[in-house]
């Protein structure tokens, strides 16, 4: 298929980017886990800058409770099945990208297979055992990860680059909470999910480009107070993921 430029005229012209740096968004391959609050904006911007093979893995509904975040949904598609939707809305808004959907839960057995099809995995799930399976998962097929997390006014960024030996999400969080910590538990105020589900994008963008991302280190986000403070992670001795 014939690429129209003109479409990414203005992140051309950016030097960092250029048609070098286009055309390696155009050939790789994100996959995003979790379709809601996080990744509708991750979603929508990775579409939009042209990255052109992007997988959707959930497992979800569309829930009414679900609409004062996840915005790539409406009243209209509840009890629809997300990914569909959700590749539905961004087909139409980039017919460049190729997408693939993943309607299904994300086990042990299956989520290694799913991720060795992908140069970068992005972390939009909404509770904690899921993100300590794709964070194992990320490190045993040696795929870089965007983790982004957000609670009532306040969200967290880091990236994970197993090639690299960075430090892992197990390293930042090394006690897992009780598993009805999800986001059904506690309050999410969609405008900071999209701070950062859009900053998840970027940094996807950038590692894919070869620019600095956020290894080693997280970014927490306090909407409030408006600050982010950046701490460095170091990888722990007897971390079970990435010693
Ligand atoms: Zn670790």
């Amino acid at each position: 298929m014939q690429i129209d430029l003109e479409r990414y005229k203005r992140q051309l012209s950016i030097e960092a980017i250029g048609k070098h740096g286009q055309q390696k968004l155009f050939d790789a391959k994100v996959l995003v886990c979790g379709t809601g609050g996080l990744g509708g904006p991750a979603l929508t911007y990775l579409t939009a800058a042209g990255v052109g093979n992007i997988g959707l893995c959930d497992f979800d509904i569309v829930e009414p409770s679900n609409l004062n975040r996840q915005i790539l949904y409406n009243y209209a598609d509840i009890k629809k099945q997300k990914t569909n939707i959700a590749k539905e809305r961004l087909e139409k808004f980039n017919p460049d990208v190729k997408f693939k959907v993943y309607p299904e839960k994300l086990t042990e057995e299956n989520t290694s297979d799913i991720f060795k099809n992908y140069d970068v995995v992005i972390d939009a799930v909404d509770n904690f055992q899921s993100r300590y399976l794709i964070n194992a998962a990320a490190y045993k097929s040696s795929v870089p990860l965007v983790c982004g997390a957000v609670c009532e006014f306040e969200g967290i960024l880091t990236v994970i680059v197993p090639k690299e030996n960075t430090s892992c999400f197990q390293c930042i969080y090394p006690i897992k909470p009780s598993a009805e910590l999800t986001s059904k538990t506690f309050g999410i105020l969609g405008a900071i999910a999209g701070v950062i589900g859009s900053m998840q994008a970027l940094e996807a963008i950038k590692f894919i480009l070869g620019l600095h991302c956020l290894k080693n280190k997280v970014l927490i986000f306090n909407g409030i107070e408006n600050i982010y403070r950046i701490r460095t992670i170091s990888k722990r001795k007897n971390c079970p993921i990435c010693r």
